[in-house]
């Protein structure tokens, strides 16, 4: 177990501002910032942001890439007792417009390429102030093209012209920061205050806000300290590559990571080059993914052996990790890559493989330090499962979210009496405690009275050969229930034969399994975390009809 949490987040970071002062915190591109100098932009920040109104309970929102500016805002709005807002940057303007009317937040800290799309908001849903921050000048010239991220084309014409921040409300990151700062008196959040609305990933669904406490991803960081064994303060390198916007790396990189003294190197996207030529420098010790990212940079790294030998951690989540990953890394590697599982609704990890020769591949290991699990039946939640038998999974722990935000019909639905979260996870659980995922209640295909795991069938199909990626779905039937569908992507040079996959599948799997159409992708449709989603593919073949 773990000590209760007696630090907020801002309590956090100032005392790793005093341990670790003259150590690096972030490095970006090889301009690095010391905890002293991060804790100074933070307090200059934070008195820029009070200027312009923001008061304990308000929200902020934030709609950057990785970058040095995005850990200095985080914690300046925390400090003044506001909520932190996260948003992807590339989300197209109505999905962004959608969030921002869903939240009301009067202030917005943005990458200078969102700042038309956000101050063109109408009246009632733009915030009164729009702070932004302009990374190409940050950035030697040479690195500039790692800002060129797939901006929606919707948003592409308007960003070339970029802000003139004489348009009304439009500050710009520099001079807010360029005062003094707050005074060390204002009043600051406590534990049960809220810290941080981050959105769902919509993998099911319109994304919903998760209300996360600053007690609920405090406790979530001590448990990532307590289970990650050996980690030297003060001297670990963490790799920035999941975004900063998303619970997972919020989690790891902006909390944990910062909470024992790390060097967090930024990248304001994934991309094997530039994270092959940081390493050159400051090579990582630890590095939070997701299965692609591992696979890319082993096969980068074939070329340059030595870039990666300093990694001993490396923690995948969000997805299933194959073996074949974990065997491919390890051996290119020399360090540890274990799987974790978690959600949005628990500041995220609530389950994850021991770091040491008992985690177990194929697995998501055993409940995080005071996390409790149950395996539910899913129609009946109070029912528990027999044990050993598959269920939906519920979790307990100090890290379990405050409710979505505005949604008390989701929240009662989601958020049981005794402080149990479902999980909307089918599972099951090993004599000795293990935990595996099968698939998502909501994926669940009902075909004729049978239910049919996505995950399965997509196992059986990702067997054959010549199939790089399988998504599996059910289709509305005329008659009823649903029908088995898939979407694939095939390897470099292979040739699309859907009867023959067919016929490869009904050799392991039984003939109600065995998908009644398959159709070719040239590319999945993937979150930007990289989960393939279903959802779109299921549209894509209702519309192909
Ligand atoms: P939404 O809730 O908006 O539909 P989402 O559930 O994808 O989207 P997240 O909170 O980012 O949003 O993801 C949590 C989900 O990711 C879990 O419920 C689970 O389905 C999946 N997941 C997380 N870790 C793993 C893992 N190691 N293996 C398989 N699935 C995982
Ligand atoms: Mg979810």
């Amino acid at each position: 177990a773990i000590e209760e949490p007696t630090q907020t987040l801002v309590d956090m970071i100032d005392d790793a501002v005093r341990r670790f002062r003259r150590r690096t915190a972030l490095e970006f591109f090889g301009a690095e910032t010391s905890y002293r100098e991060l804790g100074e932009q933070i307090a200059s920040a934070a008195e820029g942001l009070r200027r312009l109104g923001v008061v304990a309970g308000d929200r902020v929102a934030l709609v950057l890439p990785n970058c040095p500016q995005h850990v200095a805002a985080f914690y300046a709005v925390l400090r003044l007792g506001a909520i932190v807002v996260e948003h992807n940057p590339l989300y197209t303007p109505p999905e962004l417009r959608h969030q921002f009317e869903d939240h009301g937040a009067r202030v917005a800290i943005v990458w200078n390429s969102v700042a038309d799309t956000v101050a063109e908001f109408p009246s009632d849903i733009r915030p009164d102030h729009i702070v932004s921050v302009d990374l190409t000048r940050a950035l030697p010239f040479g690195k500039r093209m790692a800002l060129r991220l797939p901006i929606p084309k919707a948003r592409r014409s308007r960003a070339a012209l970029t802000t003139t921040p004489r348009a009304r409300g439009l500050v710009e990151w520099k001079r807010l920061t360029s005062r003094r700062a707050l005074a060390t008196r204002h009043p600051r959040p406590s534990l049960d205050d809220t810290a941080v609305l981050q959105y769902t990933s919509g993998t099911t669904g319109t994304p919903k806000g998760a209300v996360l406490s600053h007690r609920n991803l405090r406790a979530n960081a001590m448990q990532g300290r307590a289970w990650v064994p050996g980690l030297a303060e003060g001297e670990e390198v963490f790799y920035g590559v999941l975004p900063l916007f998303h619970a997972y790396g919020m989690t790891l990189c902006l909390t944990f990571a910062m909470s024992i003294g790390a060097r967090l190197v930024l990248f304001p996207k994934f991309d094997s080059g530039l994270v092959l030529d940081a390493a050159r420098h400051s090579p990582p010790t630890f590095l939070p993914a997701v299965p692609p990212i591992y696979d890319q940079l082993v096969h980068a790294a074939a070329r340059h052996p030595r870039a990666l030998e300093r990694i001993r951690f490396a923690i995948s989540g969000a997805m299933s990790l194959p073996i074949a990953t974990v065997d491919r890394w390890e051996s290119a590697t020399g360090g540890l890559l274990v799987e974790g599982y978690g959600m949005t609704e628990s500041s995220p990890i609530s389950v994850g493989n021991p770091m040491g020769p008992t985690r177990r591949p194929g697995t998501v290991g055993v409940p995080f330090p005071s996390t409790e699990i149950r395996v539910v039946d899913p129609d009946e939640p109070d029912a528990d499962r027999p044990a050993g038998e598959a269920g939906e999974l519920l979790v307990r722990g100090p890290q379990v979210f405050q409710g979505y935000w505005r949604r008390p019909t989701e929240t009662a639905e989601t958020l049981l009496p005794g402080g149990w979260l479902r999980t909307g996870d089918i599972v099951h659980v090993s004599d000795d405690g293990f935990v595996t995922i099968v698939d998502r209640v909501k994926e669940l295909i009902i075909t004729g009275g049978f239910n049919v795991s996505p995950s399965e069938v997509e196992a059986a199909l990702l067997a054959h050969p010549d199939v790089r990626g399988a998504a599996v779905v059910g289709l509305p039937r005329a008659s009823g229930g649903e029908a088995v569908a898939a979407g694939v992507e095939l390897r470099e040079g292979a040739v699309f034969d859907e009867a023959a996959l067919r016929d490869f599948c009904r050799t392991s799997l039984t003939p109600y399994k065995v998908p009644r159409r398959i159709e070719l992708f040239d590319e999945l449709p993937r979150s930007l975390i990289g989960k393939v989603l279903r959802r779109a593919v299921r549209d894509e073949l209702i519309e192909q009809g």
